[in-house]
């Protein structure tokens, strides 16, 4: 059963057209990944999906259910951005908890969900810490942490990677994998403009391009493995994004 369906969404702000002919399917449990050129409109496809923006036309559907009236707490997805927002007046397992308080699940189910997530994101140890006592990695991995709590289907990365320094930028794109294969059935999409990223984690590419105007253009340049894209790019632009280095 596939997961998200995306069809004819469009969306632009006042006069100027952002995205245009949004087709795309994302298979349940599958890593997708949206790049392009800054600017092309992959976050706002990304709010679209979390429901944080309403698209100017089309619809989305998660598990075959349209979604676009549902608020974002509805929809069973959950949205990691760069900018980790952590309480900072909370230790790291209030962070944790505070979703789940909020949604009035038991304390056992909550305690056990915070030490799975801990335990699977090496925070074990750091629980009664506060942000401020974190490395920014850590921090990251807490905002990572308290998206897992709520057992979303679906879970949206804003280049969630991009504050962080090179060897943990890797460490931590590492990581995501493996929480992506131990979370099997949970979709991932993760927009990123670094391709390497893009090579190793996606199993589907989905390269945006900016409409600058264009009215014919539909967003999407080309969807596809990291392979088809890198062999078979569809067009000059395809051919052009990915065989620059970023
Ligand atoms: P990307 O994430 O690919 O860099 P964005 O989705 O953030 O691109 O933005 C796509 C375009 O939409 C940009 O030109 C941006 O300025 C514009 N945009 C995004 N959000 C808004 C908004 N709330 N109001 C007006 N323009 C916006
Ligand atoms: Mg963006």
């Amino acid at each position: 059963m596939s997961t998200i369906q995306l069809s004819g969404v469009q969306k632009g702000f006042g006069a100027t057209s952002v995205l245009s002919g949004v087709d795309l399917t994302i298979e349940q449990g599958e890593f997708c990944v949206f790049i392009g050129p800054s600017g092309c409109g992959k976050s706002t496809l990304l709010r679209i999906i979390a429901g944080l923006e309403d698209p100017s036309d089309g619809d989305i559907r998660i598990g075959g259910v349209r979604v676009n009236d549902l608020e974002p707490a509805k929809r069973d997805v959950a949205m990691v951005f760069q900018s980790y927002a952590l309480y900072p007046h909370m230790t790291v397992k209030q962070n944790l908890e505070f979703g789940l308080k909020h949604q009035k699940l038991p304390a056992a189910e909550i305690d056990k969900r915070v030490a799975a997530a801990a335990e699977s994101l090496h925070l074990t140890p750091l629980l009664d810490r506060k942000p401020g006592a974190l490395s920014g990695g850590q921090r990251q991995r807490v905002a990572i942490g308290r998206a897992i709590v709520r057992k979303p289907k679906v879970f949206l990365f804003d280049e969630p990677l991009s504050n962080l320094d090179a060897a943990l930028r890797v460490k931590t794109r590492v990581e995501i994998a493996k929480l992506h294969r131990e979370l099997n059935s949970t979709s991932m999409i993760y927009v990123t403009h670094d391709q390497v990223e893009a090579m190793t984690l996606a199993d589907k590419i989905v390269l945006l391009r900016p409409l600058a105007g264009q009215e014919h253009l539909v967003s999407i340049a080309q969807v596809g493995s990291p392979l088809e894209l890198y062999h078979h790019p569809a067009n000059r632009f395809v051919a052009g994004f990915i065989g620059s280095p970023s």
